[in-house]
């Protein structure tokens, strides 16, 4: 049986979906002001592959992840420069040209990571009117309080406000370096917030309590209601979301409905670079363009990311994600030679199961499968079988490559039929020249008791 860790009881728990069979999920997806960098793919790989894992479970997913196209300012709380005018100044586009444009590079990306399309990604400037019902519901239940800037949710009116973080309000006061000026409690945070007094911003709305902008973990708590419906599955997002984006979201469904959104909260620890934070002004901040510049595939950066078990930081650096670059290549070329599928190996498809199910587990899953691999007493066949339905989770593209031996131009072949003749004469000059013509070809080739075999040459 599935287990996963819930962040809310802080402990491995039994999943079943609420609903028989369709397991409702809801992934914190990207702000588009930008080019999503290598950290947020770790934190959207981990969405897809907890959905892969669901599926292979046999549970029919439904997957919401939204698209923040509308301005947010640049620090955790509600004060600081809105990230969207900050492109805006960057690039000398208008906000909707902005965002469609970051959207279709992380749509390119998310492609090239093979991370299967969610069901919906819903935009939040296309969904004010339901952000503006939330609003006015929380309002009706009496959680909220306006000040000269904004509405603002009253933290202190909820009993476990920070319940998923276990964060007390002292605690939560200490961390956050918010300014106060109107708020009641430094845990308060703005649900819509006005446009600067006769200021026009490129993206704001009318609303009841006057023109502005919804405050930015308004559209999680709106969309997945309006997709999902309350309570959900499961919520996932990184770990920087737990103290302040999703206790507020649970703040506002609560408020709302009084009902936490999501019954299981996951979240996937931080990819680091050289031990600390990637950012922009360490120069350390790299996008999967940077990946494939350096020569590796982005499926190298997927495998990479399977390594550490999605609780566990994962330190980046080049030397590994080459180093899961010709690990891919081995399982992609061992897998080349084998027989047609046939027949499974029920043992090791137990194992990578349990594996899996273990809250997701996916280093103990990839041993599972290099054991298989490697393991010479199993027919090539039955591996073939077990690799293909292992790759519904993994999503490493192996179907390109179990038992699909690589395809070799006709002037290779003519150099290899020529190195079998000049090793029959046993000239040995002749032949070793004609290896290196056909590695300069991009091939490898292997004399084997049942002839030559060629490979693709990797660097
Ligand atoms: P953002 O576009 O900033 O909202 O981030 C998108 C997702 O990436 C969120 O789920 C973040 O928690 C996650 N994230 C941000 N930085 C990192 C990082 N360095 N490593 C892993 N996940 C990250
Ligand atoms: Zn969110």
């Amino acid at each position: 049986m599935l287990h996963l860790y819930n962040t809310l009881t802080r402990r491995k728990e039994p999943f079943e979906p609420l609903n028989p069979g369709e397991a409702g999920m809801y992934a914190c997806g990207p702000t588009v002001y930008d080019y999503a960098h290598i950290g947020n793919m770790r934190a959207f790989l981990f969405a897809d592959i907890l959905r892969r894992v669901l599926a292979y479970n046999g549970f029919h997913t439904r997957l919401i992840m939204n698209i923040t196209d509308v301005g947010h300012l640049v620090g955790d709380g509600d004060d600081g420069e809105d990230k969207m005018l900050v492109a805006l100044r960057r690039e000398g586009k208008t906000a909707y040209e902005i965002a469609e444009a970051y959207t279709t590079a992380f749509m390119e990306d998310i492609a090239r990571l093979n991370i299967l399309p969610a069901d919906e990604y819903p935009r939040a400037t296309q969904h004010i009117k339901e952000q503006k019902e939330m609003i006015a519901q929380i309002e009706r239940n009496g959680f909220t309080y306006s000040t000269s800037d904004g509405v603002y949710f009253d933290t202190a009116k909820l009993a476990d406000y920070g319940a998923l973080s276990g964060q007390k309000p002292e605690e939560k006061k200490a961390g956050a370096r918010v300014e106060m000026k109107e708020k009641r409690n430094a845990t308060d945070f703005a649900l819509w917030k006005f446009s600067p007094e006769g200021a026009k911003r490129e993206m704001e709305w009318e609303s009841p309590w006057g023109t502005g902008f919804p405050g930015w973990h308004l559209e999680c708590s709106a969309m997945s209601r309006a997709y999902l419906g309350f309570p959900f599955d499961i919520h996932t997002g990184g770990v920087d979301h737990i103290p302040v984006h999703h206790e507020n979201e649970i703040a506002q469904s609560v408020g709302c409905c009084g009902v936490n959104e999501a019954r299981f909260w996951m979240h996937s620890e931080f990819l680091t670079m050289d031990g600390g934070k990637m950012s922009k002004s360490l120069g350390n901040l790299y996008t999967l363009r940077d990946v494939i510049a350096e020569g590796c595939e982005p499926l190298a950066f997927r495998y990479l990311t399977l390594v550490a078990h999605y609780r566990t930081k994962l330190n980046f650096t080049w030397d590994a994600l080459r180093g899961a670059q010709h690990a891919l290549w081995r399982l992609q070329e061992t897998a080349r030679e084998w027989d047609a599928p046939n027949i499974g190996c029920a043992a090791y498809e137990e194992r990578f199961l349990s594996a899996l199910n273990d809250d997701v587990n996916t280093p103990q899953a990839l041993a599972v499968v290099w054991e298989m691999v490697d393991d010479a007493a199993l027919p090539s066949a039955g591996k073939a079988q077990s690799l293909l339905k292992f790759d519904a989770v993994l999503g490493l593209g192996l179907d390109a490559f179990v038992a699909k031996p690589c395809s070799v131009p006709e002037e290779v072949r003519a150099l290899i039929v020529k190195r079998e003749e000049a090793r029959m004469q046993n000239d040995w000059d002749a032949s070793d020249r004609l290896r290196r013509e056909i590695e300069a070809e991009g091939f490898l080739v292997e004399d084997t008791e049942q002839g030559s075999r060629v490979k693709i040459k990797h660097p």
